[in-house]
């Protein structure tokens, strides 16, 4: 899979290439400008995808909290100490400490 910051912007450009936020009228979805985004049937649905104009950056801004706070960071070797024969100093996270990629970078990119 893409790395999550990739994806992230990647996301973050589609969802930038539309002008937001939409709302639905009649159920018509339509952008800032007034324009005709889509004709919907179901009024449940026209507000989910009205709604996930704004949802999806929002999504995206916190998980780019969590990637900042889970940042890699160099091996230290005197804040992290060595053990004896220790030959490899990995990155860390800055937030848990694990081996960089932590478990929370992980979870994120294998979801
Ligand atoms: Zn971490």
């Amino acid at each position: 899979m893409t790395d999550a910051r990739t994806w992230l912007d990647q996301v973050d450009a589609r969802t930038n290439a539309m002008p937001g936020p939409w709302e639905v009228r009649d159920r018509e979805i339509r952008d800032r400008d007034n324009l005709v985004v889509g004709t919907i049937l179901r009024p449940a649905n026209a507000e989910h995808i009205a709604a996930a104009r704004t949802d999806l950056p929002a999504a995206t801004k916190k998980l780019r909290a969590v990637l900042d706070l889970h940042a890699p960071r160099p091996y230290d070797a005197i804040r992290d100490g060595v053990a004896f024969g220790q030959t490899d100093y990995p990155d860390l996270c800055c937030e848990c400490r694990s081996t960089y990629p932590c478990p929370t970078i992980t979870a994120l990119e294998d979801a």
